[in-house]
């Protein structure tokens, strides 16, 4: 693997926002080998959506062609579906827990106090907004979440963020809205949250 792979890095990888690679055999979460990684992952998109209301159901497991932990799937401008990687999930909550955190500490992910629920949340953001969005709320959206990424990129004060989130708007918001929900509160968190509700995200 190559210096910058998931084994080093840890965490999500690249293009995992608007996925279009396959999606082979799709399985309900239930299936996952660990009970108590399923009920981590089912807790997590409960949590989500207690914060920001249902947006997406369609959350399964699959084989991916993408080596990252999860993608998002925006078909026609909408949230398709929410895909955690077969190769990752299928393994134990403690497996899933450490390499998340190992995201962490290589400063790639944006930290939270619950590196088990990072993934789906994170993908759980998109399905919620991402820049390939085609509505009316969300383009809308899309103007105040561009403006608070710039402002973002320039604070040199900010704390607790990955070098994942600079890569796009869409990787900026997921990763914000993640630490909004299992992370420390900010200016970017706060904002994040009330874009949600301004737009009906
Ligand atoms: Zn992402």
């Amino acid at each position: 693997m190559g210096r910058n792979s998931s084994g080093t890095r840890g965490g999500l990888q690249p293009g995992d926002a608007t996925y279009k690679g396959s999606i082979g055999k799709p399985e309900p979460l239930v299936n996952m080998k660990d009970p108590a990684l399923y009920k981590a992952t089912k807790e997590a998109i409960s949590r989500y959506h207690a914060v920001l209301g249902v947006r997406q159901k369609n959350v399964k497991l699959a084989e991916l062609s993408a080596g990252t932990y999860g993608v998002h799937v925006t078909a026609n401008g909408k949230s398709e579906g929410v895909y955690l990687n077969k190769k990752h999930f299928m393994q134990t909550k403690k497996a899933v827990e450490a390499s998340h955190k190992r995201g962490y500490a290589s400063g790639w992910s944006t930290k939270t106090n619950k590196a088990v629920a990072h993934t789906v949340t994170h993908e759980l953001a998109h399905a919620t907004w991402n820049a390939n969005m085609t509505g009316a709320n969300q383009k809308a959206a899309g103007k105040e979440v561009n403006k608070l990424f710039k402002s973002w990129k320039k604070d040199n004060k900010k704390s607790g963020y990955g070098k994942y989130a600079e890569t796009n708007v869409s990787e900026f918001w997921a990763e914000t809205v993640t630490k909004a929900i299992h992370g420390k509160s900010d200016k970017y968190t706060k904002k994040v949250k009330e874009i949600c509700k301004k737009y009906k995200l």
